[in-house]
């Protein structure tokens, strides 16, 4: 496989593996998950400042975590994310784009993910999966950066349009097993986030430190509406709309989830009075 620098947003083939810090795309090429036939570095032509509410897509975690322009919530998601090291490293473009952690899918099981016919979590180990939307695939989504943009409202441009954060996820079916709607070839430049009144992110994980959201909160109020978005439940960052969590439909081994969502959202909720 050849590695080779982008030089312009339109120098990108459909068929390139877009590479910003690598600490995802690196170990999915390791282990054969992904496979292609050319490396893009597009670190280049990726904007990375920090300008208001713009975000270049090439912002690291480790600048938006400490970063006075960005709001609470988000920096907080940023804060809690990963490792010291990974945060150096990755980008906020990177962390929105990041594979499903399911164990099942990372071990090459052939799952519906992988475009066979059962999803072993349902029926297999399944402690830290979703608890909405989990009928077709329970992956839950690790980003706690994407649940923090979703409550906060934020748009995103790409070198071919201008979309609503929800828009670039979609809940995996028979027909299509993507899991975002980004185009071969199509790059995340930009992402703006409105200024909220106020925000906050609560997480909750196996350790204190460097894990994945068992549960992850984000609350935000933005021009009067306040907007309740959670990471780790369900195959997409989810929104809580009108049926709360009482729509959840938990696994058998992973109602404690909602449970801990419960808390969280309640908390979450205080901080925002
Ligand atoms: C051990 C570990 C723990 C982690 N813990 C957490 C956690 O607790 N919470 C959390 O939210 N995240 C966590 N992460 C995810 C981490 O934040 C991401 O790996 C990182 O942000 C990815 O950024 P990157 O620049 O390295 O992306 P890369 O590895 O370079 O790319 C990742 C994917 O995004 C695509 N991509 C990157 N930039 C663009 C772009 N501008 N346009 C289009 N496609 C693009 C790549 O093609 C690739 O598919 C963890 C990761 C690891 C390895
Ligand atoms: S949860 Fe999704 S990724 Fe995991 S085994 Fe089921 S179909 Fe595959």
């Amino acid at each position: 496989m050849e590695l080779r620098q982008a030089s312009s947003p339109e120098d990108v083939a459909s068929n390139s593996l877009l590479l910003a810090g690598g600490t995802e795309l690196v170990p999915l090429l390791r282990s054969g998950l992904v496979d292609g036939d050319e490396l893009l570095d597009i670190r280049r032509v990726v904007p990375r400042g920090i300008d208001g509410t713009r975000i270049g897509a090439g912002a690291t975690l480790a600048e938006l975590e400490c970063d006075p322009q960005v709001p609470d919530a988000l920096r907080e998601a940023c804060r809690l994310a990963a490792s010291p090291q990974l945060r150096n490293m990755g980008s906020i473009g990177g962390n929105l784009l990041q594979a499903t952690r399911c164990w099942y899918w990372r071990l090459k099981w052939p799952c519906r993910l992988h475009g066979g016919d059962e999803c072993f979590a349902r029926e297999g180990e399944h402690r830290e999966h979703a608890i909405f939307a989990n009928d077709f695939c329970a992956s839950a989504h690790p980003s706690d950066v994407a649940a923090a943009l979703l409550a906060l409202g934020a748009t995103l441009r790409t070198n071919r349009r201008e979309l609503a954060i929800a828009d670039l996820y979609r809940v995996p079916t028979e027909d299509d097993r993507r899991t975002t709607t980004l185009e071969p070839g199509e790059l995340l430049l930009e992402i703006t986030v409105p200024e909220p009144e106020r925000s906050v992110y609560l997480k909750a994980m196996e350790r204190k430190r460097w894990a994945f959201p068992i549960v992850g909160v984000a609350a935000a109020r933005v021009g009067g509406t306040t907007r309740i978005a959670l990471a780790g439940v369900a195959p997409v960052p989810w929104l809580l709309d009108g049926g709360g969590l009482d729509a959840a439909t938990p696994l058998p081994r992973n109602a404690y989830k909602v449970e801990i969502a419960q808390a969280l959202v309640k908390r979450a909720t205080q901080a925002l009075a």
